[in-house]
């Protein structure tokens, strides 16, 4: 029996899931950066400005949806603060369950640095009166991702290259939806993320998925990374909910246009590609590559090795496309529990 791994569905919306505004240390207005986002065929913007759990219902329109969301960070304040450089700084993005949500059980006030103190003046009154204390340990962190969860938050682990967190500070994160193995924003100033550090999470059985996401904070770093939603109607609800079940795809150029199962061979269909890989949790790798010079859209990986060895605890397949440019498309993870 054929099975659709990317879900067929009645349309894909191309959403940022990271981005800032002059609500809190963006440079353009949020109507503009609506405005942008919506020239370049964009139908979906998370509106992420810094602890401020702000809903922009008022900017939907058939063709526009704004998820509400915003990002929490905390300084490793034990390192030396004289100089910023040397502080790791986690960055996490809550992607709420309900378009009208203005209230987070997380809500970290030592983190409004005097940049952005004018977030205050949007910020909800009951939301003021939630106190979480947030210092840079693994607990606290898990602490949090497991009170927004509770909620029904999605949360991302932002840009680990530019916070200059390691294994050794991620490591024991537990319960995130996403992490960023694109940011635009940073890759633009040196800091490019990779796919290590959800390999790392799916491989002790962490169910997480990657994102491509700008970190808008000026026209400068847009449309760069993005996500593509499987999703049958653009609301807050089915995009939501598209997200939460990984209907989705991180690309910073090529698409992913059918992945299919069908007697242990899995058939990815993509926009033109010079490579197309497939990864695992153990060293089975396989790569269909184009001739010199020219580009494939289909790619066919036999999975009949991999499957049938007793699968082990925390067994995933995932898809990547590379295209002339270097760009590249990845799938979400395929747990080996969906695969048998
Ligand atoms: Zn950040
Ligand atoms: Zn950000």
């Amino acid at each position: 029996m054929k099975r659709e791994l990317l879900p067929i569905t009645k349309a894909a919306y191309k959403a940022n899931l990271h981005t800032h505004t002059t609500l809190s240390d963006g440079s353009q207005d949020i109507k503009t950066v609506k405005q942008q986002y919506k020239e370049h065929g964009y139908s979906v913007v998370a509106f992420s400005d810094h602890e401020g759990l702000l809903p922009h219902t008022d900017l939907k329109d058939p063709d526009f949806l704004p998820l509400t969301s915003y990002e929490v960070a905390v300084n490793d304040n034990s390192r030396r603060t004289d100089d910023y450089s040397f502080i790791k700084s986690c960055h996490m993005n809550l992607i709420a369950p309900e378009e009208d949500c203005s209230v987070s059980p997380i809500f970290n006030i030592d983190q409004i640095w005097p940049r952005i103190e004018h977030i205050k003046n949007y910020i909800s009154e009951e939301q003021k009166q939630v106190a979480f204390h947030l210092d840079y340990t693994t607990e606290d962190f898990n602490n949090m991702i497991a009170a927004a969860n509770e909620k029904g938050f999605l949360v991302t682990f932002n840009h680990p290259v530019w916070s200059t967190m390691n294994y050794v500070d991620y490591g024991g994160f537990r319960g995130l939806w996403g992490v960023e193995c694109y940011n635009t924003g940073a890759a633009r100033e040196g800091y490019v993320d990779t796919m290590q550090p959800i390999d790392d999470l799916l491989m002790q059985g962490e169910k997480v998925f990657p994102v491509a996401a700008d970190d808008s904070h000026s026209l400068k770093d847009c449309f760069g990374g993005w996500v593509m939603i499987r999703a049958d109607e653009l609301n807050h609800k089915s995009i939501y909910i598209a997200l939460k079940n990984g209907d989705f795809y991180a690309s910073t150029g090529p698409d992913f246009e059918a992945i299919t199962l069908e007697n242990n061979i899995v058939t990815v269909k993509c926009s033109p590609a010079v490579k197309v890989f497939v990864s695992s949790e153990r060293r089975f790798a396989h790569a269909v590559k184009a001739e010199e010079g020219s580009t494939i859209t289909e790619a066919k990986f036999d999975l009949t090795n991999y499957l049938k060895f007793s699968p082990f605890e925390n067994g995933y397949i995932r898809f990547t496309v590379v295209d002339a440019a270097g760009k590249e498309a990845h799938s979400r993870p395929y747990f080996l529990n969906e695969l048998i």
